[in-house]
């Protein structure tokens, strides 16, 4: 199958300028000056993106596809997330893991929601484990899971500095990371150990405390959660000058902003500021999950967070330049790809998974999103489609 994207404003994520995309079975062939691809003669979709931006497609590092929440009772549990909302979303890489509740919820019922999503052509992926050490696992062995089922990348949210979690040792935590960078050398994966931050005041101490005492790499790390607080960015920061990524949170609510959350550009903003190596920065929407409803200081219950987030983020970054647009765009891309070990994933460049989101004028909604070569959305789908 051959697609030829017309007169798209690449971002790579870095500007590349207007292009031609020729995509061939899943992978981006070409990225030339347009005119410059002839598919004259071939059997061919075409899409003319009339220089509209197109980007990678974005990859997700958390979301709870299975649900989530149930704190403060069953009545608080939130739904499944259809296929749907992630790609409207430009979502092509969503990463699914299990947070609080780890009861009701199982890994199995994760990964039957993560092959779903793959049956709909996004390139969804999984953690197994989750706020729990021990972590709970498929096969009943962390390193197995990864060696043995394709879409488990990582171990996560394991939760620190955080009363809901279970209060791992500095050990413990060290023989998690370590299961997991086995399996991750064992099946070519990398291997990641996504940690949701609570708000305890030890931050990301016991990760520091992990490094300090193993020789273990800090690039196998990714704590999220990053922008709950300024010492955490702080934290966050020298984390990232230490070779571990972070990531930053950009589903929110007035009322966490209001008790200390920064939102997600500022967050970014700061964490430069701080010194923060731009290149170890990432975006996640926490989809799926649980946000606190309150009315008049009294929590009312609880609401999903949703996909549609990264969109907003990167139009009102492009209202101050290119540059911050692209910056922006790199933690929902390359910098991800990068963190979860995706080697094909996260950028515009021949040989790379054809992944890519045509933005409308407004930026805020994709025309097009194409995954794996496959138009999932826009136009082009019927044509796409058809044998
Ligand atoms: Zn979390």
């Amino acid at each position: 199958m051959l697609t030829l994207l017309r007169n798209v404003d690449c971002f790579a994520p870095e500007p590349l300028g207007l292009r031609d995309v020729l995509i061939t079975g899943d992978r981006i062939a070409a990225l030339e000056a347009p005119g410059a691809l002839n598919g004259a003669g071939l059997p061919i979709v075409e899409i003319d993106a009339g220089g509209r931006r197109g980007v990678p497609g974005f990859i997700d590092p958390l979301t709870h596809p299975a649900g989530g929440g149930g704190e403060g009772g069953f009545h608080n549990r939130t739904g499944e997330l259809s296929a749907e909302a992630f790609i409207r979303a430009g979502i092509t890489a969503p990463v699914g893991a299990l947070g609080t509740d780890s009861i009701t919820r199982s890994l199995d019922v994760l990964y039957g929601t993560v092959m779903g999503l793959r049956a709909a052509g996004l390139q969804a992926l999984m953690y197994s484990g989750a706020y729990r050490v021990p972590a709970p696992t498929l096969t009943g062995d962390l390193t197995r899971d990864l060696v043995l089922i394709e879409p488990v990348i990582g171990v996560g949210e394991v939760a620190i500095s955080d009363h809901r979690g279970s209060q791992p040792t500095i050990d413990e935590l060290a023989r998690l990371a370590a299961d997991v960078a086995l399996g991750g050398t064992l099946s070519g994966k990398g291997g990641t150990v996504f940690v949701h931050v609570g708000d305890g005041p030890g931050g990301l101490d016991p990760l520091e405390a992990v490094l300090n005492s193993s020789d273990l790499p800090a690039p196998l790390f990714l704590p999220t959660h990053v922008n709950r607080s300024r010492a955490l960015l702080v934290q966050a920061a020298a984390f990232t000058r230490r070779g571990g990524f972070a990531d930053i949170t950009v589903s929110t609510t007035p009322e966490l902003v209001a008790a200390g959350d920064i939102p997600a550009l500022q967050a970014l903003e700061d964490a430069l500021a701080d010194g923060a190596d731009p290149r170890r920065l990432t975006f996640s929407t926490d989809a799926g999950g649980s946000l606190p409803r309150y009315v008049d200081g009294v929590l009312e219950g609880l609401t999903q967070a949703t996909p549609d987030v990264f969109l907003p983020l990167l139009a009102t970054a492009a209202q101050d330049s290119d540059a911050r647009f692209a910056q922006v765009l790199a933690g929902m891309t390359c910098n991800s790809a990068e963190a979860l070990g995706l080697a094909r994933q996260g950028r515009l460049a021949p040989g790379m998974s054809a992944d890519l989101v045509l933005l409308d004028d407004s930026l805020t909604a994709p025309t097009h999103v194409i995954c794996r070569g496959r138009a999932l959305f826009g136009d082009a789908v019927s044509a796409a489609n058809t044998p």
